[in-house]
């Protein structure tokens, strides 16, 4: 958690902390559905959050024993990405710390388990090329 000690006091404004914040609650569920219509468009079948596994996956490839989270930068923290700011003085800090440690565990476990995992992030989602070819690279 280093990264978080460097981050500067909290100077997003009102305006934009609220925008970014609308953004967030309108657009919960557009990276999922997006990420499964690549997905689906490139031929692979999957399931969708499937509730035996940790952490409930947004996508399973059970044949290829992998898995497909998507995340979204403010709520998982992606780091050194705009939209994941931690505000140092709020009540979404803990939330959000918590978060990031729920995600680490999800992992840590799904991998003890054999299941390979990959993560794909809210903000790479504006180059779907990329998304593409990590998603290709990934399940092979
Ligand atoms: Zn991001």
């Amino acid at each position: 958690l280093g990264f978080l000690k460097e981050q500067p006091l909290d100077n997003i404004s009102k305006e934009k902390r609220s925008k970014i914040m609308r953004a967030i609650k309108s657009g919960n569920t557009r990276p999922e559905l997006c990420v499964r219509r690549i997905a689906f468009s490139l031929g692979y079948r999957y399931r969708t959050c499937d509730t035996r596994l940790p952490g409930r996956p947004d996508l399973v490839f059970r044949s290829r024993k992998k898995v497909i989270f998507v995340h979204g930068c403010f709520w998982h923290v992606h780091e050194r990405c705009p939209i994941s700011h931690i505000p140092k003085y709020s009540l979404w800090r803990q939330k959000l710390l918590a978060n990031r440690k729920r995600d680490r565990n999800v992992l840590n476990a799904l991998q003890r388990e054999g299941w390979r995992c990959l993560v794909i992030w809210e903000c790479e989602l504006t180059a779907l090329d990329n998304v593409q070819k990590r998603i290709v690279e990934f399940l092979g």
